[in-house]
């Protein structure tokens, strides 16, 4: 029920001034977001490594209104590229980006997203790591797949993100399966209509096992983005009956959400990456994660009502 009213409130000014300047904000955010500038985020990568674990680094922000915006999240991205080749952690971290926040829906969005994703995308290859695209809202789509399409002309590896709510899904999950693309998997974050997406859970769930499926079976490399235990479990085997080997696919979690589960499912050998989110335009993201489980809008509540 408070799920879509969060997500709504996601996509509001109003909303987001009220949240940003909440007493007690400040301590809910810090746990899903990993810091503010590079500096912070870069012992997160270092801690991460040293428990076996991978990490795709998100320089948060979305939706854009200039295109000035657009070169200056273009070059967060090669800051944090030349930090981590300075540091030799190229190989343990790989880039996660939203298009939104490289000015998709501006006039000319496409061209003016696709113009500044590619030095990212291009600078990561250099340093012998890789870009995956983030799925948005489905509106999004048809552009960020094109995108995806012509980056991996000169870079096969970049990645992209499938919405296991959208109907559009399975199709997606067979043509990207059969392009041999890395591809990751998830349930969906956005608000979307009945005519295009899955309402209910149940439903949401049994379209993963289906696309899960799809992709083991397939010449790519499937990201699973999920942290439910069943679909874990499962993922689990559908890898095993598909004759995958534990390198031949990864798991994928958030940070601060079941941290327990990284380290467990890393010490059993399998490939386990967390999607570290860092930056200052934080209320989309931080916004969705708490949309997503309702006890953590009742924390967030109590520790603004408490300061
Ligand atoms: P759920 O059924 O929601 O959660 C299973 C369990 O995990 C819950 O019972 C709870 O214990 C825990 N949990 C889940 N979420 C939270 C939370 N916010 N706070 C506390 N505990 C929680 N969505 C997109 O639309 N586009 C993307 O590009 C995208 N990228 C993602 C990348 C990664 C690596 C991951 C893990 C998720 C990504 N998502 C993305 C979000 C995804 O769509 C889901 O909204 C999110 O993962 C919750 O679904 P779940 O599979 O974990 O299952």
């Amino acid at each position: 029920m408070l799920g879509p009213v969060i997500l709504a409130a996601s996509r509001s000014d109003k909303m987001r001034r009220f949240v940003s300047a909440a007493p007690g904000t400040k301590q809910v955010v810090d746990r899903f977001i990993a810091g503010e500038t590079v500096d912070q985020v870069i012992p997160i990568v270092k801690d991460a490594a040293a428990k076996g674990l991978e990490v795709t680094l998100d320089v948060v922000g979305e939706d854009i209104t200039t295109v000035e915006q657009s070169h200056a999240a273009r070059d967060a991205y090669l800051e944090l590229i030349g930090r981590l080749e300075a540091l030799g952690l190229g190989e343990r971290a790989e880039m996660s980006v939203k298009l939104s926040m490289f000015g998709q829906a501006l006039e000319g969005g496409h061209e003016l997203a696709l113009a500044n994703v590619r030095p990212v995308v291009e600078a990561a290859a250099a340093i012998g790591t890789t870009v995956t695209l983030d799925a948005e809202d489905h509106t999004t789509l048809d552009s960020m797949f094109a995108i995806h399409e012509e980056l991996r002309k000169d870079f096969p590896q970049t990645g992209c993100v499938i919405q296991a709510y959208l109907f559009r899904t399975e199709d997606d999950a067979r043509r990207l399966a059969a392009a041999g693309s890395r591809v990751r998997i998830v349930k969906g974050a956005y608000k979307e209509p009945a005519s295009v997406a899955y309402q209910d859970k149940a439903e949401i769930d049994k379209a993963f096992v289906r696309i899960v499926r799809i992709l083991m079976a397939g010449e790519g490399y499937p990201m699973i983005g999920s942290h439910d235990p069943r679909l874990i479990a499962i993922t689990q085997e559908l890898a095993r009956q598909a004759g995958r080997k534990p390198e031949e696919y990864e798991f994928q979690m958030l940070y601060g959400i079941r941290s327990e589960e990284h380290v467990r499912l890393a010490a059993e050998g399998h490939r386990m990456r967390v999607y570290t989110a860092y930056g200052t335009d934080w209320y989309g993201y931080f916004m969705r994660r708490l949309a997503e489980k309702p006890a953590n809008l009742l924390f967030f509540a109590r520790s603004i009502l408490t300061k």
